[in-house]
């Protein structure tokens, strides 16, 4: 490891509104200029304001062409599809979907004991060959996560390998990295990334000197190319997600919850789901 990436970019989240009224922060959304590949939206979920009122969620709604990734830190998120699978992503859980050709999905989150519901929304893209492939889901349950820890070092190691510990997500086209670190104060850390791969640190806890340039939480941090990547702590800790992947180099066509190809392919899309045969 000889080239150490230094940051390219500072992304502030945005508050966005999604859903029937979902308040939330993010970082990185679906655009024609793809410049995250293989990445195409990064969500920031968290209610802990009895204020905020009653929760919201995301009514049935359709995907075609992406993967979602959703873990969840505090509270969990009821799932139920089209398919006939239903389930609950709780505190420390993944659930990895791969839309395929289609799914239609609710997602409606709930408050954990502590009255706070806290997580992550991971877009990633899919190849052109398997943008139409059948649907398939990896439901990840915290026990399965292993924890690598060492030295003021704590990860929760989702896909991708740290020092020989790998996460039990698999087979994803984009051999994505997606960890869950948290550094204690005055302390340091070195991550091998492969070279040409897109590399991102969400950090949203505390905060962490990356390449020397200090950062303070909430921010995506957007690495330069390079083979590995540093942060150092001093007087806080600082908890990220980091996360990396393959770039795809295709071009894409974002439409809501569609991310294809081509333009025919998004009304493809449209003529399915009026047609009702998005879901096979
Ligand atoms: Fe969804």
């Amino acid at each position: 490891m000889t080239n150490l990436r230094k940051i390219s970019q500072i992304i502030e989240p945005q508050f966005a509104m999604e859903g029937a009224g979902v308040l939330l922060r993010r970082s990185i959304a679906p655009r024609p200029t793809n410049e995250f590949d293989p990445f195409l939206l990064f969500d920031h979920f968290a209610f802990n304001d009895p204020l905020e009122g009653p929760i919201r969620g995301f009514p049935m709604h359709p995907h075609r062409g992406i993967e979602t990734v959703t873990y969840i830190l505090e509270g969990s998120v009821n799932h139920r599809d089209s398919l006939g699978n239903s389930g609950l992503i709780g505190p420390g859980d993944v659930q990895w979907m791969t839309s395929g050709r289609g799914i239609l999905h609710e997602e409606m989150p709930r408050r954990g004991p502590s009255g706070v519901i806290y997580g992550f929304q991971l877009w990633v893209n899919l190849p052109a060959k398997f943008k139409m492939s059948q649907p398939r889901y990896r439901e990840v349950s915290a026990a399965t996560i292993p924890t690598y820890e060492k030295d003021g070092l704590k990860i929760r190691v989702v896909a991708g390998t740290v020092d020989g510990m790998t996460g039990p997500v698999t087979e994803i086209a984009a051999s994505p990295l997606y960890l869950d670190v948290q550094l204690a104060p005055d302390k340091e850390w070195t991550q091998p990334i492969e070279s040409g791969h897109t590399a991102l640190a969400y950090v949203f806890e505390g905060e962490g000197v990356f390449a020397g340039e200090t950062v303070e939480s909430v921010k995506l941090v957007r690495f330069a190319d390079g083979d590995h990547i540093t942060v150092k702590t001093e007087n806080n800790p600082v908890r990220f997600m980091l996360i990396s992947g393959a770039p795809i180099k295709e071009p894409i066509v974002p439409y809501g919850p569609f991310v294809m190809n081509t333009v025919a392919e998004i009304q493809q899309a449209l003529v399915d789901l009026r047609d009702g045969t998005f879901v096979k």
